[in-house]
């Protein structure tokens, strides 16, 4: 069974829950207050709902695409979060956390970011209020993700660069949460998935459901038929969430698609829910890829947005209980995801999305005569440099 809320303690059954400092239980305490106030309250669905609207371009449009599914003998319907501003559904949380933040009566907000996604889409919705807004990132992810520094730059965010540790993800996390327990009183931390500790799981999947939502209006069996199966990318599975929630209990197949980066049997992959297993990473209690003595291991992906050893509790509790089908994609299926829809379809899809689109593929056997819907997480413009690279590799 699917839970509106998570439990007293923030859990969802066995997962979930807040493992974090001390110093921040009252600021997370407070977050819990303020967001369930918020997401109570009329006017603050106005006014979030009219910048989703005007802003951020939702509805998001769900597309049938003709010749894909012809070739896959499959109906296949592709819900455009790319088409969302700033290029994939991020957006969608940002925009909430940033206008939550305002409620609250700060003007700060810090965030992490690994390829520099999330934290365009905080700089993003920051410029939009008029927040001050710093983005922590390793300093070798500044060094690989030049465009989307300048982008963050561009709209008023300081990129503060963490030099500790291996200089990646993991170490802006530190950096970011360091800030926070110092700045709490002025200053709000925006977590881009449905991970770290509660209240960031349940808000973050009560800001992506939007898209579930109008999914079901989208293909209510008039206009469009009902889907059969829903499909959706999982890293720290927020998109994925976002489009399930609605539909979880329900008679509609979901299945989240994880990255098996070189393959799984090569132990470098992404693939938490399939080969991970419980253990608490970034304040929850979740899957996760760890070692016999509980370390846990460095992630794998040829996409930035699925190289992440966790992911959300609630995920871990639909697996357990079979509410949603978790499996895996290799990063060289998802290249190839890349260039099949880009030349059928002419949507060259982020890397990350390609991982749904590659199993879609694959099992187009199995799926054949039903309605199939993609999250299609985000637009691959990001990418195409990366993929230009491992061209070059190849030859
Ligand atoms: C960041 C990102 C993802 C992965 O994040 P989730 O929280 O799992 O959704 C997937 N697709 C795109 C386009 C992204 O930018």
């Amino acid at each position: 069974m699917r839970l509106d809320r998570p439990d007293n303690q923030g859990r969802f059954a066995e997962y979930g829950g807040q493992f974090a400092p001390e110093t921040l239980m009252p600021a997370l305490e407070e977050l819990e207050t303020e967001f369930a106030k918020a997401w109570d309250d009329p006017g603050f669905h106005n006014e979030l709902n009219k910048l989703l609207a005007d802003f951020v371009g939702r509805p998001t449009p769900v597309y049938r695409a003709e010749r894909l599914s012809d070739q896959l003998g499959i109906d296949l319907y592709l819900k455009r979060e790319d088409l969302a501003h700033t290029g994939a559904h991020k957006i969608n949380n940002t925009m909430g956390q940033a206008l939550l933040t305002k409620r609250m009566g700060k003007n700060r907000v810090i965030a992490e970011t690994g390829a520099g996604q999330h934290g365009v889409a905080t700089a993003t919705a920051c410029a939009l209020l008029g927040q001050e807004c710093v983005v922590y990132m390793g300093e070798k992810d500044i060094e690989r993700q030049a465009l989307n520094v300048q982008r963050m730059r561009m709209l008023g965010t300081e990129v503060r660069p963490v030099t500790s540790g291996a200089g990646t993800l993991k170490d802006a996390v530190s950096a970011a949460m360091r800030d926070w327990v110092a700045t709490v009183d002025t200053t709000h931390y925006i977590i881009g998935s449905v991970v770290g500790p509660h209240p960031f799981p349940w808000m973050v999947r009560e800001l992506q459901k939007v898209i579930g939502e109008e999914l079901q209006e989208q293909m209510d069996g008039s206009q469009r038929p009902h889907p059969d199966v829903i499909v959706a990318c999982v890293g720290g599975g927020s998109n994925a969430m976002g489009i399930f929630y609605p539909y979880v209990g329900s008679d509609v197949r979901l299945v989240g698609v994880e990255a098996a980066g070189y393959g799984l049997e090569t132990g470098e992959h992404g693939a938490s829910l399939v080969a991970g297993s419980p253990g608490v990473i970034h304040g929850s209690m979740t899957y996760l890829l760890q070692d016999v003595q509980g370390q846990i291991l460095e992630a794998h992906s040829i996409s930035a947005g699925l190289d992440y050893p966790g992911v959300g509790p609630e995920h871990a509790y639909f697996k357990d209980r079979q509410l949603v089908e978790y499996t895996s994609i290799t990063d060289e299926e998802a290249v190839e995801a890349v260039n099949l829809l880009a030349s059928v379809e002419g949507i060259i899809p982020a890397l990350e999305t390609a991982h749904a689109l590659a199993w879609i593929a694959k099992e187009a056997d199995s799926l054949r005569g039903q309605t199939v819907a993609l999250n299609l997480s985000g637009r691959g413009d990001k990418d195409v440099q990366q993929i230009i690279d491992l061209v070059d590799a190849d030859e």
